[in-house]
């Protein structure tokens, strides 16, 4: 195993924060991780599994060992008529993977292009854009317990997936390493462009005929106008959930800014765009230091260069504040901070 010691983990996080880490290790198959379950030695460090870096805060050097999972592989595991089911690699890099299926003309993940990071991390916050979120596609996953070295297969219960949410969020935080995700694809032209801009975007495109290319397309040309690319102005896409509270709560808060949107979600709760919270409590485009929160999106906190984790932190305290004090309701970071 090739162990590399007091690297920066700068080229492995999107908001390109220069922290080192002690020890630095690959895993380029399961037999890795394997290897690394029946070490002794490796297991007594801290343990910081790592996929493309792009949903983490690393606010300190790291006093442990950090894993960046390459995994790759791409398996058919059945093909009819109708579907496909495919079994993908956790180290593979998640857009390469929807722009593959794009083109074996497989339909469901093309309103989840660009986003960034790896197939593995995919599952731990059930990652979505544009109406669509990973448990519509989700079949299973393979993982492995870090601890022991058993392989456990998750299906979709298991998962619990909820918004920006699954039990690797929760009670098996840091326990499992993802190594496979198997996902299903339609061979159907069923497609979803009511969510935001897909269908006036199809429409400036002059597209004619729907299909996924074309979708992807489109959720391309709109992400590009909207996000930043983190490799050039580093972020980690949205810094906060949108929060999801009762509809009293909302209907205080509404009583005083009438302006207020929301979304209901059932049971008695709707979902309030954190980005509006944000922008109405005066931060988009505000700059702090070498950090700052994003001209365009609200919701996207951006190093400007040489910002340290802790500034970040710092300036997301400061709107989580700010916005409790303005409207009373309390953001949570989707970004997990180290
Ligand atoms: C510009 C931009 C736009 C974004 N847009 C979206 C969006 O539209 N929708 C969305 O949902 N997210 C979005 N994100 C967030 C991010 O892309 C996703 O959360 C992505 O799944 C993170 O993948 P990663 O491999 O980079 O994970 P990392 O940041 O490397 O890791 C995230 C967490 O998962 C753990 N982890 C990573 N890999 C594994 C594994 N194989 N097994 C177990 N644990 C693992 C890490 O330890 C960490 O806790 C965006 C980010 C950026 C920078």
């Amino acid at each position: 195993m090739n162990i590399q010691k007091n690297i920066s983990l700068k080229p492995f996080n999107t908001f390109g924060i220069d922290v080192k880490t002690k020890l630095f290790l690959e895993w380029n198959s399961i037999q890795d991780v394997i290897d690394y379950t029946q070490s002794a030695e490796l297991k007594k460090h801290e343990r910081l599994i790592l996929g493309g870096g792009s949903n983490m805060l690393l606010t300190e050097d790291f006093d442990g060992l950090s894993i960046k999972n390459n995994i790759l592989g791409k398996d058919v595991i059945s093909n009819t008529d109708d579907a496909v089911v495919v079994k993908i690699g956790g180290g593979e890099v998640w857009h390469e993977i929807v722009l593959w299926t794009i083109s074996q003309g497989w339909n469901g993940m093309e309103n989840m292009s660009l986003i960034p990071g790896s197939m593995g991390a995919s599952p731990i916050q059930n990652i979505g854009a544009y109406g669509k979120e990973l448990k519509d596609i989700f079949v299973k996953l393979e993982a492995i317990d870090l601890k022991t070295g058993a392989q456990k297969t998750f299906d979709l219960d298991a998962c619990e997936f909820g918004y920006r949410n699954s039990v690797f969020k929760n009670v098996y935080k840091g326990q499992y390493v993802i190594v496979s995700v198997t996902i299903r694809l339609s061979k159907k032209e069923e497609f979803n462009t009511q969510y935001g801009a897909i269908s006036q975007e199809l429409e400036l495109a002059g597209v004619k005929e729907l299909s996924a290319k074309a979708i992807s397309d489109a959720v391309i040309t709109i992400r590009r106008s909207k996000l930043p690319d983190p490799k050039e102005l580093g972020n980690s896409g949205s810094f906060f959930k949108n929060p999801i509270i009762p509809e009293s709560q909302y209907e205080e808060a509404k009583y005083e800014h009438h302006a207020l949107p929301s979304y209901p979600v059932g049971d008695g709760m709707v979902k309030v765009p954190a980005g509006w919270l944000i922008d109405q409590s005066g931060w988009k485009g505000k700059r702090v230091g070498n950090c700052g929160v994003h001209t365009k999106q609200a919701l996207v906190l951006v190093n400007y260069g040489g910002a340290t984790g802790d500034e970040i932190f710092q300036l997301s305290e400061d709107i989580i504040a700010d916005v409790i004090q303005k409207f009373g309701i309390e953001l949570e970071r989707e970004v997990n901070v180290f």
